[in-house]
């Protein structure tokens, strides 16, 4: 099996494995981090040294760093948080149509509690005009939420000039960093980014943790959405997952230290794979040529049916759409949006590398997409 499916989840950095296990085997780790005792401040300190790393990586104060379950959640509280929190001053959010479910749904929830919500669209290449988002701003506006990288095509944002603009207008610019995380530099306070969500299985740390993380000076507070506990600032309530918690910084340090090395080679080796897919007749690639975090290469296959595709590419691991769109059978909104219409949408495959690939990885999986598209074609030739 070929893994190329980095973008729904990358494996656990060997490690990051490594040092979780040290940590859940520490008998001098395994108080509840909250207890003031010497072995829950021995705990604590373990959190606190994953804090400083994952605020590294993002480019903020350890103190703006909220840890959650994962990005659905802290887009959630990122979103629906800041929303509540400032809905004296205004009940109108702007987002695009294009970001992730979690986002997308959590702006739905606001509108159907009588907040306003404005959809931008995407160019056909995926990008999100500022000029756009400018206009869209009302004087009742609170949040602007926009991705940074999109997890279907890959494509990068302007993320400087959204911030420059929101900040022009105060309005707070929250943005979604989970694929840019550990592929793009980030660092909120030079972007002017008010809230950022980040998920640690994006970059080699372990599934079900994350951070929201504030520019504090910014967002001094969102009102939480659970109650119960002082942890978090009171803003995530909950005891904290130690081990959890040291994976996602020991897996934010790695990434941080190696953005200088692993992205180039990833976008090469992505690149290798974008000239065997698009010289095989009617595949085109989807989203910007170039303004594209390295990782991810989406083509359509024009006249073959998408499942029949899914099929055939078996033995590499693929995702047709996004992870958690899947289980549905609509065809991916996402895509649509770039002008494809139903059948192409479906008849699209999103190749995701990450740092465990290989160069003979990616010519074994262009072989077999080549033999699969030449195969199906043979069984139904277009009409
Ligand atoms: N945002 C984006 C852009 C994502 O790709 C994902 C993961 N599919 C999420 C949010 C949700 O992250 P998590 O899996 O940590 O809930």
């Amino acid at each position: 099996m070929i893994y190329l499916d980095h973008a729904a989840s990358t494996p656990l950095d060997p490690q990051v494995a490594e040092s979780m296990a040290a940590v859940m085997r520490d008998p001098a780790l395994q108080a509840n981090p909250s207890s003031s005792h010497a072995p829950g401040r021995a705990a604590r300190a373990c959190i606190e040294a994953a804090r400083s790393a994952v605020a590294t990586l993002a480019g903020a104060t350890p103190a703006g760093v909220v840890f959650t379950s994962g990005a659905t959640e802290a887009n959630n509280l990122g979103i629906i948080g800041t929303a509540r929190f400032r809905a004296v001053r205004g009940r109108h959010l702007v987002t695009s149509a294009a970001e992730h479910a979690s986002v997308r749904e959590a702006c739905r929830c606001l509108e159907r509690e009588g907040w306003a919500v404005t959809w931008l669209e995407c160019g056909r290449d995926g990008l999100v005009d500022p000029a756009a988002v400018a206009a869209a701003i009302r004087p009742d506006t609170t949040l602007v939420s926009l991705m940074a990288v999109n997890n279907e095509t890959g494509v990068v944002q302007d993320i400087e000039a959204l911030g420059a603009l929101c900040r022009q207008r105060d309005v707070p610019l929250h943005v979604d960093a989970v694929q840019a995380a550990g592929r793009e530099p980030i660092d909120m306070r030079r972007e002017q980014v008010d809230l950022l969500s980040l998920s640690a299985h994006k970059f080699g740390g372990p599934r079900g943790v994350g951070a929201l993380v504030l520019d504090t000076d910014r967002v001094a507070r969102i009102q939480p959405l659970y109650h119960g506990g002082a942890q978090e600032r009171g803003l995530r309530p909950g005891t904290l997952p130690t081990h959890q918690l040291h994976g996602m910084g020991v897996a934010a340090a790695i990434a941080s230290a190696r953005l200088p090395l692993d992205p180039p080679r990833i976008a090469a080796l992505r690149t290798r794979l974008e000239e065997r897919l698009l010289a095989v007749s009617g595949v085109r690639l989807n989203g910007h040529a170039t303004r594209r975090a390295c990782h991810i290469a989406n083509v359509t296959v024009a006249g073959v049916e998408g499942e029949s595709l899914q099929l055939a590419l078996e033995e590499i691991a693929v995702s047709a759409g996004s992870a958690c769109d899947s289980g549905n059978d609509d065809p991916s909104p996402v895509l649509m949006l770039l002008g494809l219409d139903r059948e192409a949408a479906r008849s699209s495959v999103r190749f995701s590398l990450g740092v465990s690939t290989t160069a003979e990885e990616i010519d074994r999986a262009a072989a077999v997409f080549e033999h699969a598209v030449s195969h199906l074609r043979r069984l139904a030739p277009a009409a």
